[in-house]
């Protein structure tokens, strides 16, 4: 119910002014998100480098209204990516980037998958310029169609091009068996956006169980498995299913969420295992934001006593 009222929230204009315009929204979002600048993601790129994690970078934005605007979206990338294989640390160019279909094109109308694709090769041939890869975030379930299409084309030049797949939604034991070949680098996650019954699990139990049928699946496969959640129980189920499927443990990797379980992220990786840090920068932090409050009660309890606190 929480959940739901806040997805209505985040697609209120209002309330963005609101948010956005609060100076007690502040504390909050350096909690979330890295910076404003590319400076500012690189910095904290830099320290999760040194403390032996990955690290994928998330210029925030989404659902672009304009062609200039998703151009402008794919450029900041390209300009990211050439500072990461240039940046005078040695181990930058293991950073990577994820892409918001929305935020370069898709959604734009008749034109919108040929906008995206166009914007998403761009980005793509720099991250194979900088040494690195792309992965492609899964939004809206009525988004995932267009996207595995786009996957499917752009992966014929740019096979390591990644993609996202939701266990909330019912198609996803089927999408990680189709997905789950040679050299196929896929996130599995819970979800983050509202979906209707007919076509999403609704209940924790049923997003879990088909979390971990997802997961066996990917790790059953000769594909790259990237494994993104903060939840305990299934971390452990899934280093046991790796375990069992005989993956070494750079087969695989986990990730996370800058600012969720840090401590955790550490430990993953001090056992030897690849854990990668999602790390979104940029101004254009309101919907991201209010996904993670929704994922949390608690969360909006911070935000709520940093409001309190600053009055
Ligand atoms: C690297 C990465 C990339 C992602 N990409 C996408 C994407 O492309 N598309 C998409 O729909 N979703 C994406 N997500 C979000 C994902 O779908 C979930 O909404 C989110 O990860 C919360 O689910 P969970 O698996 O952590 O489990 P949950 O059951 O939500 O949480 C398990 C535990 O993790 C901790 N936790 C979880 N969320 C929070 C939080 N916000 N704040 C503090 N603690 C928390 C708590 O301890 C909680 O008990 C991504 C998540 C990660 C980690």
């Amino acid at each position: 119910m929480l959940r739901r009222v806040l997805m209505a929230v985040s697609a209120s204009d209002r309330m963005e002014k609101i948010v956005t315009t609060a100076p007690i929204a502040r504390d909050v979002v350096a909690r979330f998100v890295a910076g404003a600048t590319q400076d500012d993601a690189l910095g904290v790129t830099r320290q999760l480098l040194d403390r032996g994690l990955l690290v994928t970078l998330d210029y925030l934005g989404e659902h672009t209204t304009d062609p200039d605007q998703a151009a402008a979206v794919a450029d900041e990338y390209i300009s990211l990516l050439g500072r990461l294989s240039g940046g005078g640390h040695a181990r930058l160019g293991a950073a990577e980037v994820s892409v918001k279909p929305t935020a370069v094109g898709l959604g734009l109308g008749e034109h919108g998958e040929k906008t995206a694709t166009e914007n998403i090769t761009r980005i793509c041939v720099a991250a194979r310029e900088a040494g690195t890869t792309v992965t492609l975030d899964m939004e809206e379930h009525d988004l995932v169609e267009p996207v595995l299409r786009m996957l499917h084309e752009l992966r014929e030049d740019f096979p390591d091009l990644g993609c996202v797949i939701q266990s909330y939604l019912r198609r996803s034991e089927a999408d990680c068996a189709a997905l789950a070949a040679a050299g196929s680098r896929v996130r599995l996650c819970k979800g983050a956006y509202g979906a209707p019954e007919q076509v999403a699990f609704t209940s924790r139990r049923e997003i879990d169980l088909s979390y971990v049928r997802c997961l066996k699946t990917l790790l059953a496969g000769p594909g790259y498995p990237m494994l993104a959640t903060h939840d305990p129980r299934l971390i452990e189920i899934a280093g046991a299913q790796a375990i069992l499927a005989g993956r070494p443990v750079d087969s695989f990797e986990y990730q996370m969420l800058y600012g969720i379980r840090p401590a955790e992220q550490r430990r993953l990786a001090a056992t030897g295992a690849r854990v990668r840090v999602y790390v979104p920068y940029g101004s254009d932090w309101y919907g991201y934001l209010v996904r993670r409050l929704a994922e949390r009660p608690a969360n909006l309890g911070f935000f709520l006593r940093s409001l309190a606190s600053k009055r």
